[in-house]
């Protein structure tokens, strides 16, 4: 299947990640909102929030709880949005969460320089 973020998970495609398991890949966004925005993904392809079966949105909402402590903790940021985009409004169709911070002041820092201070 031509699938963007099935590459990913095969490591086809390299991504900058922050943390994996059996079920699920959390991993920078390409073309970040904000310093950090985070990218959640199953590692079995489901189209959206439609598709997806509870055990992976579980464990999907498990590690959305890993990344917010983590960017909390690293970046500091003032809040956060959780976005999951559906039909006409998502772009790659392999479900996914954005997790994505919102700060006072963006200074816009590149993603490998985000990969570096989340992961050292
Ligand atoms: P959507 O609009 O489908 O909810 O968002 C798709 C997101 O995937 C976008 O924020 C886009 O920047 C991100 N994205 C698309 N291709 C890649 C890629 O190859 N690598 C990474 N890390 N993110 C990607
Ligand atoms: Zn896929």
């Amino acid at each position: 299947m031509d699938c963007i973020f099935c590459k990913i998970i095969n490591k086809e495609i390299p991504s900058y990640t922050l943390y994996e398991n059996d079920y699920v890949k959390c991993f920078l966004d390409v073309n970040p909102l904000s310093n950090g925005h985070t990218l959640i993904i199953p590692k079995k392809h489901f189209k959206d929030a439609f598709d997806i079966d509870e055990e992976y949105l579980k464990e999907i909402n498990k590690a959305s709880k890993r990344i917010l402590n983590l960017l909390n903790d690293k970046l500091k940021p003032v809040g956060f949005r959780l976005i999951q985009n559906n039909g006409n409004l998502q772009e790659v169709k392999h479900y996914h969460l954005h997790i994505i911070p919102n700060y006072i002041k963006n200074d816009k820092k590149s993603v490998e320089e985000m990969f570096n201070l989340l992961t050292k």
